[in-house]
């Protein structure tokens, strides 16, 4: 069992320590309890999709001290600076693209082009941010399907089990208890992609224009509805799921020891772990698909159980004929 510990500075101390060795640490912040992961470390960000138990990857919210780290990973156009401005430290999240060079994570933006990003203003949060000296990518501590965390025995009596689960900070109850309001950029721009802590008014106010809505755009982000946002990583080659062997035409994307020789191949994991698969996932693929150059990317079977459920689900978005 992890343990519900007083956010003090010795224990805020050993949570920056145990976010840098890739445990998870659940902490406060003005909106929900996050649980939180080194965000430019792959293996740490999957284990907070074990730990939740979700049956898919969505892209998880980057939490980072200043607008000027922000900067550091992400680009952003005068009105993302304006928001930020308007409203950092706070309840409010920009989906923004990435900065070619940012360490973080691929799996933090479930392999898309853009990542979340977000000031928290409690005091917590931030002392948690300064001790793991890295963006920490947190989503809400509670299992998949549950109701977002608001105070540290909701924690505990959800993910209190959790091996990877190092400690549960202890602040109190989160003072707005309700999810950011994210805002994404499609094509420029400022769209609501998920209601939340900040008020639509007061942030248009600060734009001096209506924001656009999520589902009325025309780009891909823009059809998306509010917490469904299922533009999502597609390689430009085709794939072939359930490969048991490789054709000479095709790059392999393996998993597990027994995989068939190919030319080119990556495996996920060669000792078959499904953390260390959905790891690799995101830039695997991303290396298979700039190799293959057109041709045919096969992909083992993996098993679907614990996270090889959200491994599947993403192989079969990127499997599927777009249009
Ligand atoms: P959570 O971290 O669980 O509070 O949820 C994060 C929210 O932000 C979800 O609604 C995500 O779909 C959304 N989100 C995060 N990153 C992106 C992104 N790169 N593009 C679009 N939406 C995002
Ligand atoms: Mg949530």
């Amino acid at each position: 069992m992890a343990d519900c510990v007083e956010a003090n500075a010795a224990n805020i101390a050993l949570a920056g320590e145990a976010i840098r060795d890739g445990r998870l640490v659940a902490f406060p912040t003005e909106t929900v309890y996050g649980l939180g992961a080194d965000a430019t470390d792959d293996k740490a960000v999957a284990r907070i999709f074990e730990a939740k138990g979700r049956p898919r990857f969505n892209p998880l919210i980057v939490h980072v001290a200043s607008l000027q780290v922000a900067e550091k990973h992400a680009v952003f156009t005068d009105e993302a600076r304006k928001l930020a401005a308007g409203f950092w430290p706070g309840g409010l999240t920009l989906v923004l693209p990435r900065r070619p060079e940012t360490p973080l994570s691929l799996l933090v933006s479930a392999g898309l082009d853009t990542v979340a990003l977000r000031v928290p203003a409690h005091e917590i949060a931030q002392a948690l941010l300064r001790a793991a000296e890295r963006p920490v990518a947190a989503p809400s501590a509670n299992r998949s399907g549950r109701v977002s965390p608001t105070r540290a025995e909701h924690v505990m009596s959800e993910l209190g089990a959790a091996e990877t689960l190092a400690m549960v900070l202890d602040g109190g109850p989160c003072r707005l208890g309700l999810e950011s309001t994210v805002i994404g950029f499609p094509q420029g721009i400022p769209t609501l992609l998920r209601p939340g802590a900040v008020a639509r008014e007061a942030i248009e106010k600060v734009l001096g224009h209506r924001l656009a809505e999520a589902d009325a755009g025309s780009g891909e982000e823009g059809r998306a509805s509010p917490g469904q946002l299922e533009s999502h990583y597609a390689p430009g080659s085709p794939l072939r799921l359930n490969a048991r062997d490789v054709g000479a035409d095709e790059v392999l994307l393996a998993f597990g020891p027994d995989a068939p020789k190919a030319k080119t191949s990556m495996n996920l994991s060669t000792s078959g772990d499904l953390t260390e698969a959905a790891a690799n996932l995101f830039a695997m693929l991303r290396a298979l698909d700039a190799e293959a150059r057109g041709r045919v990317i096969a992909v083992m079977p993996i098993p679907d159980e614990g996270l090889g459920e959200a491994i599947n689900d993403r192989l079969k978005r990127a499997a599927a004929p777009r249009g």
